[in-house]
């Protein structure tokens, strides 16, 4: 497998072909859809800031990248500790 390298003239360098990288902010996104939700009205928001696909966008390696568990799996998660109690007593949906 051969890894395309990209690079920007602010001197930042990534790899992957559905990365985005920022040209106004020079920050590098995971995917294409991350690029899109730090754009608002034109100029560009700070990721951390960016709630996207469950979460808050975060910084990983230098990338910003989706948020570390999506909503499912933090649902997953929450309902671990729940779920003997849910058995008996489901919430109502
Ligand atoms: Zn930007
Ligand atoms: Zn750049």
């Amino acid at each position: 497998m051969t890894q395309q390298i990209n690079s920007c003239r602010c001197g930042t360098t990534w790899t992957g072909l559905a990365r985005a990288h920022c040209g106004a902010c020079h920050r590098t996104f995971n995917t294409a859809g991350l690029f899109d939700a730090h754009r608002r009205d034109g100029a560009c928001r700070d990721p951390a800031s960016v709630w996207h696909g469950g979460g808050y966008l975060r910084q990983v390696d230098g990338i910003w990248s989706g948020p570390a568990m999506p909503e499912r799996a933090q649902a997953a998660k929450r309902g671990r500790v729940t779920e003997a109690v849910a058995a008996h007593a489901p919430e109502p949906e």
